[in-house]
C-alpha cells in the first residue's frame, strides 16, 4: 500500500503531475493554498497505483510517494 503526500509549501500549480498521472488519479483542487495556487490532490475516482511518475516529474518536489514497508514476523 502506498500513500501519496503534496507539499503544498512547494507546489507553484504547474499541473504537469495531473496531466501526465497515466491513470487520472489527480486533479487540481478549486480551493487556493497560501501561495495562492490551486494544487492537485486525489481525484474522487482516481485510483493510484503508486507509480511515482508525479513524483519523478514535480519540478519542485512537492509529492512524495511512500510505500509502507512489508512486516515479516
Ligand atoms: S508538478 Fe509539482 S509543482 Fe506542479 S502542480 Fe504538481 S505538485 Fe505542484
Ligand atoms: S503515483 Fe502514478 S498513478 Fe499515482 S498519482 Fe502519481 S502518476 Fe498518478
Amino acid at each position: 500500500m502506498h500513500t501519496i503526500t503534496i507539499d503544498e509549501r512547494w507546489c507553484k500549480g504547474c499541473r504537469l503531475c495531473a496531466v501526465n498521472c497515466p491513470l487520472h488519479a489527480l486533479h487540481m483542487a478549486e480551493r487556493f493554498t497560501k501561495r495562492g495556487i490551486h494544487p492537485p490532490e486525489l481525484a474522487p475516482k482516481g485510483r493510484c497505483n503508486g507509480c511515482r511518475l508525479c513524483e519523478l516529474l514535480c519540478p519542485d518536489f512537492a509529492i512524495t510517494i511512500t510505500e509502507a514497508a512489508d512486516v515479516h514476523l
